[in-house]
């Protein structure tokens, strides 16, 4: 089926997916093997140069991978797509093919964890040098740029604070000074943005999330033009070896199937409980994009407002560490642990849990407070929802 001019819907259902030849499955079968086996007619063709549709080893790439490239590459917008074991693989892959030792990266001060430990621990290790910046701004480039920057780095949104990348002035700065720019986009899936449209080179996800969205799987994936994508797949990706099981592209195949749906659902209850909480005495504060008390709310507006605001948000229960601990013990609907962009909803304490290395005073500097909860809000029933905070507000004392 022709998909181009199709909604995103169609595009998540239909884009990669084909009738299997040999057998007419709706879906294709996954092939759980290691490595393919030549007919002559094959290594004739191969040697030649004529590739197409000859699967060497399970290294290189698997035909379920092939599959949820095209999809994810069609929900993009992009030319390509490659899939890895993690978002850290994905990552990890398409910076290190831009910055070599000796080269330097500018990247936003606000980023996940686990980024952040890559770049300032390994890249350290790697002669690879970092400044990390407050924002954008064309003056604030301009003071931190050098002739070896190779990179500009950020989140769509940031975690756990919730403030919002403003795309423009991040590409108005990459284009400005001609640097490559890549954007984390996990909190916001291609549903709620598509940043290559905006004129960002490379967009990395962490596919555990959203884009797989069942909490199943661990994986990756980085968007881009033909070129870059082509480059990381030949070279990198070939010697560090982090290849997806053909499983997990297949969970994920199934996943993508109702991204736009369960984004929906993720952004209604998400708007549903930042207001309801707003209302709540014992609440200090709710942080969601979508509430006009954000910071960015204007910004947010302009790039999420025909979508929504994503499913996470942060709130800071009165009385520290230890009210808001009794909260999310009481929470009976909410998972307690670190990951986020599943069907369930999940609780986690980032002073203590994702952000629970750093100190007291940097951790304040960052916006996180000791009563600070962060929700991925789930797919179940908004009502249901609430009633469980109300719950574990009504436990604290
Ligand atoms: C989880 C996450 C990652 C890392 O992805 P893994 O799949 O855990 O390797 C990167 N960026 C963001 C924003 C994430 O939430």
């Amino acid at each position: 089926m022709k998909l181009e001019n199709t909604g995103f819907g169609t595009k998540a259902v239909h884009a990669g997916q084909e009738i299997d030849p040999a057998t007419g499955a709706l879906l294709a079968p996954m092939h759980m093997t290691a490595t393919y086996c030549w007919t002559p007619e094959m290594r004739e063709r191969y040697l030649s140069g004529d590739k197409e549709g000859i699967f060497t080893y399970g290294r290189s790439r698997n035909p379920t991978q092939n599959e949820l490239q095209e999809k994810i590459a069609a929900l993009e917008n992009a030319e390509r797509c490659l899939v890895t074991a993690s978002g850290m693989a994905a990552i990890s892959l398409a910076v290190l093919a831009c910055a070599q030792t000796g080269d330097h990266i500018i990247a936003h001060k606000t980023l996940y964890s686990g980024t952040f430990k890559l770049f300032d621990q390994l890249f350290e290790e790697f002669k690879i040098d970092i400044t990390y910046v407050d924002d954008f701004e064309e003056q604030t480039i301009a003071k931190a740029v050098r002739p070896n920057t190779k990179l500009l780095y950020a989140e769509t949104i940031f975690n756990p604070t919730m403030g919002v990348l403003d795309i423009e002035k991040f590409v108005g700065a990459a284009k400005k000074f001609e640097i490559m720019s890549m954007l984390d986009s996990t909190f916001t899936t291609p549903y709620l943005i598509r940043p290559l449209e905006y004129g960002v080179d490379v967009v990395v996800h962490s596919t555990t999330k959203y884009i797989n969205g069942h909490g199943d799987l661990i994986g990756g994936a980085t968007v881009g033009n033909a070129k870059f994508i082509d480059k990381i797949r030949a070279s990198i990706y070939q010697k560090l070896g982090p290849v997806p099981s053909p499983f997990s592209c297949w969970l994920m195949l199934r996943g993508l199937k109702t991204l736009h749906l369960r984004m929906r659902a993720h952004c209604e209850n998400a708007m549903a409980v930042a207001k309801w909480l707003e209302g709540q005495p014992q609440i200090e504060s709710v942080i969601y994009p979508g509430l006009p008390s954000h910071p960015d709310y204007v910004l947010a507006k302009k790039l999420y407002g025909d979508v929504g605001y994503g499913g996470m948000l942060s709130f800071v229960v009165k009385g520290g560490t230890q009210a808001a601990t009794k909260f999310c013990d009481n929470l009976e609907i909410a998972k307690y642990c670190v990951s986020l962009g599943d069907c369930d909803t999940m609780v986690q304490q980032p002073p203590l849990m994702t952000h629970g290395m750093l100190s007291k005073e940097v951790r304040e500097k960052m916006g996180i407070k000791d009563g600070l909860v962060r929700l991925s809000v789930g797919i179940e029933d908004a009502s249901d929802i609430i009633s469980s905070l109300e719950g574990a507000i009504a436990a604290i004392h």
